[in-house]
């Protein structure tokens, strides 16, 4: 079968970490060439400063991996599905609901497979720990994600503005791990959003969830920790303790701890050759919506001015 031809769009900080060695290591796709407005792209592979040039001018691609920030995700999105053209979204799916629903739609009549990706539900302890769960009574639920910003994100003004989702843009991977790994479905009762007072997005934020069967679930979003980092979710049951840390890489269950390897990435494209191959879309708003109801429901509390 030929390599699924692919394209980056966005050369940033998570195309270079991640997308690139993802896709060189996977051979159902070949990296046809890259797109950036000022990043220059990579040796020896076609570079162009826009999706309508590459799609115009060629080098032919099938598919592309949108990793530009968020804000501008739905145009490229929307122009690459009208060519037929399937497209890998980076978390979040976008800056609003509306126009994922909008591109959804488009992928379903265009044929063009359309992935919503979530890396975090790759890690290697989310599955384990979703099958764990699924027997299970859950009584309550913590999950602390304590970062340093200016480390994992310096520089990055999208971050701060609307749509980039400020403490919410890590925040939002561990909801995609939580609403994958707990049996039931949980709503938004109460939330406090930190905006920094030169900010248009919060920098930290506490949030308390309720499951339907009335099992309570707390975040607590921070993006001044320094030192140690924290993601961490404790889960609480009828059969002990579940916890996930370092991001859904560490599994510990009352019979013992599973560390692994980082294999979000790898495991994102291989979803998505699957999907290609079988004509098929993945489409999951389900963190993005809680993440909206925070900023729909949220009490907003300003804090000093941040400076990277
Ligand atoms: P970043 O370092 O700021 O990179 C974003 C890139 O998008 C920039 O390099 C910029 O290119 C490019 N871009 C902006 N507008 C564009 C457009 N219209 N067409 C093509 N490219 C455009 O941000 P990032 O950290 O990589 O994050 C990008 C997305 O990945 C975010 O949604 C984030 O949540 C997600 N993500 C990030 C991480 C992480 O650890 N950083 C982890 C997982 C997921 P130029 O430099 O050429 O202007």
């Amino acid at each position: 079968m030929d390599p699924i031809r692919i394209a980056i769009v966005g050369m940033g900080k998570i195309a270079r970490d991640q997308h690139v060695p993802a896709i060189l290591g996977n051979n159902a796709f070949s990296l046809a060439a890259t797109v950036s407005p000022r990043d220059s792209g990579l040796e020896d592979v076609p570079h162009h400063r826009a999706l309508d040039a590459l799609l115009d001018e060629g080098p032919a691609v099938d598919a592309v991996a949108l990793c530009t920030p968020p804000q501008v995700r739905y145009d490229l999105a929307a122009l690459a599905l009208r060519r037929g053209v399937h497209v890998f979204l980076e978390k979040p799916p976008g800056a609003t609901l509306s126009e994922v629903a909008a591109l959804k739609s488009l992928a379903e009549k265009t044929g063009a497979t359309l992935f919503a990706s979530w890396h975090s539900r790759f890690a290697a302890g989310v599955a384990p720990a979703r099958a764990w769960l699924a027997e299970r009574r859950i009584d309550a639920v913590s999950i602390v994600w304590r970062e340093d910003v200016r480390v994992w994100h310096p520089g990055q003004d999208w971050i701060w503005e609307p749509g980039g989702l400020g403490v919410f843009d890590p925040g939002i991977n561990a909801l995609s791990i939580v609403t994958h790994i707990l049996p039931r479905p949980f709503f938004l009762k109460e939330a406090t959003l930190v905006l920094p007072e030169n900010r248009a997005a919060p920098i930290a934020a506490d949030i308390q969830f309720r499951d339907t069967a009335g099992a309570p679930i707390h975040m607590d979003l921070d993006w001044r920790q320094t030192g140690p980092q924290s993601w961490d979710i404790v889960v609480e049951t009828d059969a002990g303790t579940l916890k996930l840390a370092n991001g859904g890489a560490v599994l510990s269950l009352p019979s013992g701890t599973e560390h692994s390897e980082d294999v979000e990435y790898p495991g994102l494209y291989s979803r998505f050759a699957t999907l290609i191959r079988g004509g098929r879309s993945d489409v999951d708003i389900d963190p993005l919506r809680l993440v909206a109801d925070a900023f729909l429901r949220g009490r907003r509390e300003t804090t000093d001015a941040f400076y990277d």
